[in-house]
C-alpha cells in the first residue's frame, strides 16, 4: 500500500531538528562548554513544558478532569505551546480520538497496534487519514477564549518561548547562545520524545492492573520523565480522573500541583474515580486472568466455581462497604443523630470494612494457590 505524503514542516521539526541538536550541542559543549546555569534553565524549561502538556493540554483541556482559573489556563497555554506539539485544539482533538478508538488502526491517530515507530512519531510525519482533525469533538474547547487565542497565535508563542525567551534570559546572565542551545533546542527535542513515549512505550511496556481491554500500560519509569503521565493503564481506564498516578506515592507532580492549586482556589471541581470503581476494575482484571489460568488446569470446573464464588463475595463486600460509607459520612454531619445510634453506625461501618479486608485476604490466598497449581 502506498504511504501518504510526508508533511514537510513536521519532517523538519521532528527529524531535522534532533539531528542538528545532536551535532551542535555536543560540539559546542566540547569546544566551549556549558555551565550550571544553562543546564538548570534547561531542566526548568523541561519541567514547565511537560507540566503544560500534562496538566494543561491533557488533563484540563482534552479530558476536562478539573476547572482552572484563567491565569492558570494562560500559563498552561503558553508552556504547553512551548512544547511544540501543535495547538491545544489540535492536540485535544487527536487525543480524544485516541481514547475513543484506542488501538484501532484506522481511527486511533497514534494507534500502538501499528507499531512503535508509528505511535511514537511516524503518525506526525505523514498525512495519515487517521490523523485528520475536523474539530467536531472539541466544540466545548472552542468556547474557551484562551484556547482560541493560543490557536490563533500558536506560531508566535512557539517562536517567543523557544527562541526569544531562552536567548533573553541567557543574555541577562551573560550566556545567551548557551541558554538557547540547552533550554531551547536540546530541551525541545528531549521533551518531544519523553511525551511521545506515552503514545508508544506506555502502550507496550508495563503492567495492566486496571484494564486489559486495551494496550495501555502503567510504567513508573515513564512517569518519572513525563511529570506523572506514565500511569497510562489507569488513565485509559479512568480518563475522567485528574490523577494519573492514583496512589499517593505514585510519582505524579501534575496531580500534586493541580491539588495544591485547588487549595488556593486556582483550580476547582477536581474529578476522581470512586474507590469502589477502582477496586472493582482491578478485581475484574485479576478474575479474568485467574479464569484464563484455570482453563489450562486439570480440574478447571472446580477452580472456576471457587473463583466465581470468591469473586462474587468480594464484589458484594466492596459494594456494601462503599454504600454504607456514604451513609456513615452523612450521619457524621447530622447532629440530630443520637450518640448511641452513631456508635452503632460506626460499629457497622468497621464491620463492613473488616469484611472487605477478609475477602481481600481470601481472594489473594485463592489466586496464590491457583498460581502455584
Ligand atoms: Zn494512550
Ligand atoms: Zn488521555
Amino acid at each position: 500500500m502506498e504511504k501518504p505524503p510526508i508533511v514537510p514542516h513536521n519532517a523538519v521539526i521532528f527529524l531535522v531538528l534532533p539531528v542538528i541538536a545532536l551535532i551542535v550541542v555536543p560540539t559546542y559543549g566540547y569546544m566551549v562548554g556549558f555551565g550550571l546555569f544553562e543546564w538548570g534553565l534547561g531542566v526548568l524549561f523541561g519541567m514547565l513544558t511537560l507540566h503544560g502538556i500534562s496538566a494543561g493540554y491533557h488533563r484540563l483541556w482534552a479530558h476536562k478532569t478539573y476547572q482552572a482559573h484563567a491565569a492558570v489556563r494562560l500559563f498552561y497555554a503558553i508552556w504547553g505551546g512551548c512544547a511544540l506539539q501543535n495547538s491545544i485544539l489540535h492536540w485535544a482533538s487527536d487525543h480524544r480520538n485516541h481514547h475513543k478508538f484506542v488501538d484501532d488502526r484506522d481511527q486511533d491517530p497514534y494507534a500502538a497496534s501499528r507499531g512503535f515507530w508509528f505511535s511514537h512519531i511516524g503518525w506526525i510525519l505523514r498525512d495519515y487519514k487517521s490523523g485528520k482533525d475536523d474539530f467536531s469533538n472539541v466544540k466545548d474547547l472552542v468556547r474557551d477564549p484562551i484556547v482560541m487565542w493560543q490557536h490563533k497565535y500558536y506560531i508566535h508563542i512557539v517562536l517567543a518561548t523557544n527562541i526569544a525567551l531562552p536567548l533573553l534570559i541567557g543574555y541577562l546572565f551573560g550566556a545567551a547562545l548557551e541558554a538557547f542551545l540547552i533550554a531551547g533546542l536540546l530541551r525541545l527535542v528531549v521533551i518531544h520524545h519523553c511525551t511521545f513515549f506515552i503514545n508508544s512505550l506506555a502502550h507496550m511496556w508495563g503492567s495492566r492492573p486496571f484494564s486489559d481491554k486495551n494496550t495501555a500500560r502503567d510504567n513508573t519509569i515513564l512517569a518519572l520523565v513525563t511529570f506523572g503521565e506514565g500511569y497510562h493503564n489507569y488513565h485509559h481506564a479512568f480518563q475522567g480522573d485528574y490523577r494519573n498516578g492514583v496512589r499517593w506515592w505514585h510519582f505524579d507532580p501534575s496531580k500534586w500541583i493541580i491539588k495544591t492549586l485547588s487549595w488556593v482556589g486556582l483550580t476547582s471541581r477536581l474529578k476522581q474515580a470512586s474507590q469502589l470503581h477502582i477496586e472493582k476494575a482491578t478485581l475484574a482484571v485479576q478474575y479474568n486472568q485467574a479464569l484464563r489460568k484455570a482453563e489450562r488446569l486439570h480440574e478447571s470446573d472446580r477452580w472456576n466455581q471457587h473463583l466465581e464464588e470468591r469473586y462474587a463475595q468480594f464484589v458484594l463486600a466492596l459494594e456494601e462497604w462503599a454504600t454504607f460509607k456514604q451513609e456513615w459520612y452523612k450521619s457524621k454531619k447530622n447532629e440530630l443523630i443520637a450518640t448511641l445510634e452513631r456508635a452503632e453506625l460506626k460499629q457497622r461501618y468497621a464491620g463492613l470494612k473488616q469484611n472487605v479486608k477478609l475477602q481481600r485476604q481470601e481472594w489473594h490466598l485463592l489466586t496464590a494457590q491457583l498460581a502455584a497449581a
